[in-house]
C-alpha cells in the first residue's frame, strides 16, 4: 500500500436539494476524498480550519485513520464555507456563496514524509495552492487534479500552470466544457489532454463517468438509484476511490486505472444516498465489495 496526500477544502457547507437541507454541515473536497480513499489506503490531509470548526469532524477522520498532521487549526480564523442547491436536475449544483476564510491565506509547508508520498490528490481548491503543494513533492509516480467553475473563471492561468504539472485531470462535464471553451465533451476532453494531464476523466452525475486518454475512451457507468438525496462530495468521493485504489495496489498501469474507475464510481454511488458524510459514515468493506460486485454484473457482455 503506498501512501495518499490530498490538499482540498475541509468545509462546513449549506446545501439544499429538493428532498431537504442541511445547514453547517462537514464537508469540503478534502473530506470526501480522505474519508473515501481511508476504505483502500494510508491517507495524509494538507488543509486548514479556522477555530470554530467542530472538534467530532476531526474525530470522524480520525476514527478513519485519516492522518491529520499537516491539517492546520488555526486560531482566530473561521472555516472554509460554501452555500449550494439544486434542482430536481441534481446533476448541477448553483454556489450561492462561497467564504474562503482560512483558505484565503493558507501556505502549507509539508513534511518529509508529505513530500516522498507516491499518490497526490490535487482536490478543489485555488490553484495556487494546489501547485503550492505539487512544488513540494519530491517525485509523485501520480499526480491527479480537480478543479471547478470557480477557478476556471478566476484563476484560469494559474489552474492551466497547475494542468502541466499533473497526471490525471477529474472534472464534471460542464466544467470540461467550460474549461477547453469547446461544447463537445469528446473534443473538450481532448483538447485537456493538449493541456497536461495525460488522463482526463469527464464526470456526468448519473450518467457515469468517461475516461479519455491521447488514444482510448473507458466509461464507468453510475449505479442506477432509486433515492439519491444529496450529489454534494459525489466527485470528491469518486476521486477518492479512484486515487484510493491505485495507492491500495501501487499501479498506475491502464488495466488498474480502469478498475480503479469503477471503484471510483462505487464510492461516489454510497454518497449521494444522504446528505454530507452521512451514508459513508454507515459504509462497510463488504458494502464495498459487495457493489463493486454488482458493477461487474451491470457492466459485463459476451464477446
Ligand atoms: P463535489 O464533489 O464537486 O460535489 O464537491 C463538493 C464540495 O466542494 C463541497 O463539500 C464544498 O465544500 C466544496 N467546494 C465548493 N466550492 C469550492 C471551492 N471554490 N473550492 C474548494 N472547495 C469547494
Amino acid at each position: 500500500m503506498a501512501d495518499l496526500v490530498v490538499v482540498g477544502s475541509v468545509a462546513l457547507d449549506t446545501v439544499s436539494t429538493p428532498f431537504g437541507k442541511v445547514s453547517e454541515a462537514l464537508g469540503g473536497s478534502a473530506t470526501y476524498f480522505s474519508y473515501a480513499a481511508s476504505f483502500f489506503a494510508p491517507v495524509h490531509v494538507v488543509g486548514a480550519v479556522g477555530e470554530d470548526f467542530p472538534r467530532d469532524h476531526l474525530d470522524l477522520l480520525q476514527r478513519r485513520g485519516v492522518d491529520m498532521e499537516a491539517l492546520e487549526v488555526r486560531p482566530g480564523k473561521k472555516t472554509f464555507r460554501w452555500t449550494g442547491e439544486y434542482g430536481f436536475d441534481l446533476n448541477e449544483a448553483r454556489t450561492l456563496e462561497t467564504q474562503l476564510n482560512v483558505f484565503a491565506e493558507f501556505r502549507p509547508s509539508l513534511s518529509p514524509r508529505h513530500r516522498a508520498a507516491p499518490f497526490l490528490f490535487l482536490a478543489n481548491i485555488d490553484p495556487d495552492l494546489q501547485r503550492e503543494v505539487r512544488r513540494q513533492m519530491t517525485n509523485p509516480v501520480l499526480t491527479a487534479l480537480d478543479t471547478m467553475n470557480f477557478w476556471i473563471e478566476g484563476k484560469r492561468e494559474s489552474l492551466l500552470g497547475a494542468l502541466r504539472e499533473v497526471d490525471v485531470l477529474l472534472i464534471n462535464d460542464a466544467e470540461a466544457r467550460m474549461l477547453a471553451r469547446q461544447p463537445n465533451l469528446v473534443k473538450a476532453a481532448r483538447a485537456i489532454v493538449e493541456l497536461g494531464p495525460r488522463v482526463v476523466v469527464i464526470k456526468r452525475g448519473e450518467y457515469g463517468a468517461l475516461m479519455v486518454t491521447g488514444k482510448d475512451f473507458f466509461f464507468a457507468p453510475a449505479y442506477p438509484l432509486e433515492n439519491v438525496f444529496d450529489p454534494t462530495g459525489a466527485g470528491d468521493t469518486f476521486a477518492g476511490g479512484f486515487m484510493g485504489y491505485l495507492a491500495q495496489r501501487g499501479l498506475t498501469d491502464p488495466a488498474s486505472v480502469r478498475k480503479a474507475m469503477i471503484f471510483g464510481a462505487v464510492m461516489a454511488s454510497f454518497t449521494v444516498e444522504d446528505f454530507s458524510l452521512e451514508r459513508l459514515k454507515r459504509l462497510s468493506p463488504a458494502d464495498i465489495e459487495e457493489r463493486y460486485a454488482a458493477f461487474r454484473t451491470m457492466v459485463n457482455v459476451e464477446p
